[in-house]
């Protein structure tokens, strides 16, 4: 076993947090506290000034806001590699990214995109993030994305993509798909089998499944599932798109659960159509029986033309809901815009007073929730994972807000995250990373990025784009 980090003793904090008591709409009070690390949990939360402990870190934190790390329920974390996608839509995203770029991506870009993307979640907060991996093309990808991931400190799901990408974009072909599968269930095998999921000593990596796009047919989805449950591997996690770019995925949950796949082990990305005119009521009671959860994307949803988010809808039906940014390479790697857009979204739309601590809930719990990892995260109380944020209630953006939990939703930036705390051990310090140089990560990132647009320019994207366009019948964004 690794080394135990030291105890840490966090000093005098305003403490924020939901906890499994304070019901989905409701706003806790921050109270003052001190709360102790010892190993990677909460061993104390007492009244402030009155915990001892030898050996301890104590961090003085009169003047900070203690909170749980966010909890990213839908991200693609190696496209910090990848740029130019900030003006695309869905089906710009399809034909130019995924089905292409996706092909080109090689080990090492995999490697500094994974890395970089989970620096940068750890820098705004994010200490848990449900990782839709989706270029495990080989072997070397794979391995890869699990060595950058364990190397960052971060808490994830790896959730690697049973998929292979296309060997003609028109007519849109996977032939090699076979092969591609066998080689894909054959390490899916081997990594559960291992260390019974757990991909680092710690067990803060864990393998996940991520399985939509070739999912269309009932009897692979059957063999995909029934594969990945025999081997305890989850989450499981799909795009559940719907509306006019993403008609595939739009009934995923009816036919799973038709076919009796639906459980409470699944996270289903976005769920726009849920709250179309057209909308299959039968899908939201689905989601609430089975246990099954929405990803929320609020940002990413509206940027790209996936359709209105589903965020409040899904509290207000039951269904447990978390939220994530998706891509950093579209949208910002914080989670603070998407609780922005989230909270302001709903009460824009509804016209009503939904309270800012809400969205906090949505990123800090309610995602643990969604990711069915609640006993143990989402929240600070005694005897969960130490994933710990402090805030500088000091900083520009919060000096003038006396309350933390609004503080948080509506004035904070990754700038105002001092210290990130994951599984016990400090990653952020003082406002800077801790286990990696930035300015290295970022050197590598540059060169990798530029090397994928050099690959890129071979291509007319927008002729695949046409392509795409022209089979599927989507409507172009004027
Ligand atoms: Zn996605």
């Amino acid at each position: 076993m690794p080394e135990p980090n030291p105890p840490i003793l966090l000093r005098n904090g305003l403490l924020a947090t939901y906890t499994s008591d304070d019901s989905l709409l409701s706003t806790p009070t921050a109270r003052r506290v001190d709360v102790l690390v010892e190993n990677n949990r909460i061993a104390a939360i007492k009244e402030p000034n009155t915990i001892v402990a030898e050996g301890a870190l104590v961090i003085d934190c009169s003047n900070k806001w203690i909170a749980p790390g966010f909890v990213d329920t839908h991200r693609h974390v190696w496209m910090s590699v990848v740029d130019n996608q900030e003006d695309w839509t869905l089906s710009e995203y399809l034909a130019k990214f995924f089905w292409t770029t996706t092909g080109i991506a090689t080990p090492e870009d995999v490697y500094i995109g994974e890395l970089a993307g989970c620096l940068q979640a750890l820098h705004g907060g994010t200490t848990t993030v449900v990782d839709h991996f989706h270029c495990a093309n080989s072997p070397e990808h794979i391995a890869k994305a699990i060595q950058a991931t364990a190397e960052s400190g971060i808490r994830s799901m790896l959730c690697m993509a049973r998929q292979s990408f296309p060997t003609s974009i028109e007519p849109l072909e996977f032939s090699n798909d076979v092969e591609v599968s066998k080689m894909q269930m054959d390490i899916f095998r081997k990594l559960a089998s291992k260390d019974h999921g757990r991909l680092t000593e710690d067990g803060r990596v864990t393998l996940g499944l991520a399985y939509d796009v070739q999912g269309y047919d009932p009897e692979e989805d059957r063999r995909v599932l029934s594969f990945a449950r025999e081997l305890n591997i989850k989450p499981i996690t799909l795009h559940y798109v719907g509306g006019f770019h993403g008609r595939g995925t739009g009934k995923k949950a009816r036919s799973w659960w038709e076919a009796g796949l639906l459980k409470d082990d699944c996270i289903l990305a976005h769920g726009n159509d849920l709250v179309h005119n057209d909308c299959d009521p039968m899908e939201w009671e689905i989601l609430r029986k089975t246990g099954a959860s929405i990803a929320s994307t609020p940002e990413n949803e509206l940027g790209m033309g996936h359709g209105n988010p589903i965020t409040y809808e899904a509290v207000r039906r039951g269904v447990k809901v978390g939220l994530g940014i998706d891509c950093s390479s579209i949208l910002s790697t914080e989670m603070f815009p998407a609780m922005h857009f989230a909270l302001q979204w709903e009460r824009g739309h509804q016209y009503n007073n939904i309270k800012a601590a809400s969205a906090f809930r949505l990123a800090t719990l309610g995602g643990a929730e969604a990711a069915h990892v609640a006993s143990d995260l989402g929240s600070i109380e005694v005897g969960k994972l130490a994933d710990i944020l402090l805030y500088d209630a000091t900083s520009v953006n919060l000096a003038s807000c006396s309350d933390p939990f609004r503080g948080i939703v509506i004035h904070a930036t990754a700038e105002d995250v001092e210290w990130v705390i994951v599984n016990g051990e400090v990653v952020k310090k003082e406002g800077k990373l801790v286990r990696k140089e930035w300015s290295q990560v970022a050197k590598e990132l540059k060169c990798r990025a530029a090397k994928i647009r050099e690959q890129l320019s071979k291509y007319d994207l927008d002729e695949r784009y046409n392509a795409i366009v022209r089979q599927f019948g989507l409507p172009v964004a004027n």
